[in-house]
């Protein structure tokens, strides 16, 4: 459901269409780079967990708190040198090397990623079907060695199901439960997931949480000035 994943989806299979296929960094570099996402993780969690809550409370309701989506809209719509080479950077790298922001810089992903350490499903071989094709582990965007695990238990499966749509032996490869090893059909992870967005949405809006309670008038009001508001 991300759209940053969706884009760095669509950049590095243009690099693979460009150039054959995309690299992975090397196994001493690419252990250490995935840390990074965790420690900015930290970070975050450590400025919010430290921040009273009159305080939290008082930046979200500020003329700056008001607008902060604005706010980072104008910094990529007027970027300065520095931004649009990290940009450029990153986007090259982002071609070359498959979700390169995902998998070692987005501190979400990481949230995403521990929290998916306590699903009840996950994606499992079965050693006795499988051939050895090795097909499953090509393919995963995440470059989990799925041809040699029973089960993925990794925070870096994101559950996308590549693996089980290349996977050439029926019932070899498929999302279970962990609990009585129930196969779960794509359609059906696709219709939970968007029950679930529209029982959050539904609930968030049938008890008043869905919007907020700032006038439209008062955002017409600080958007133009959203430029030179700063941080209180
Ligand atoms: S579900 Fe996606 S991320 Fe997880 S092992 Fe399969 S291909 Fe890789
Ligand atoms: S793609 Fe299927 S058959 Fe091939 S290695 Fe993976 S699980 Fe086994």
């Amino acid at each position: 459901m991300c759209p940053i994943g969706t884009l760095s989806e669509w950049l590095w299979q243009g690099g693979a269409a460009l150039h054959g296929r995309n690299r992975a960094l090397p196994r001493w570099a690419d252990l250490p780079l995935r840390s990074m996402k965790y420690l900015l993780l930290a970070l975050v969690v450590w400025v919010v967990v430290m921040m009273p809550v009159p305080a939290l409370a008082a930046f979200l309701s500020s003329p700056y708190g008001l607008v902060a989506d604005v706010k980072m809209l104008d910094f990529f719509r007027d970027a300065g040198r520095l931004t649009t080479q990290v940009c450029s950077v990153l986007v090259i790298l982002w071609v070359v090397t498959k979700n390169f922001w995902c998998r070692f810089l987005c501190p979400y992903g990481a949230l995403m990623g521990l929290a998916s350490l306590s699903s009840p499903m996950r994606i499992t071989r079965d050693p006795a079907t499988c051939i050895d094709c090795g097909k499953c582990a090509k393919a995963c965007p995440s470059l989990i060695p799925v041809d040699v695990l029973r089960t993925v238990r990794t925070p870096e499966c994101n559950g996308c199901l590549t693996c089980v749509s290349v996977c050439p032996v029926q019932d070899a490869l498929e999302m279970r439960t962990l609990v009585g090893r129930r196969r779960i059909a794509a359609p059906r992870i696709a219709l939970g997931v968007a029950l679930i967005v529209v029982a959050v949405v539904g609930y968030a809006k049938t008890v008043g949480h869905w919007h907020g309670h700032v006038q439209e008038a008062l955002f017409f009001k600080l958007i133009p000035s959203a430029g030179t508001l700063s941080h209180p």
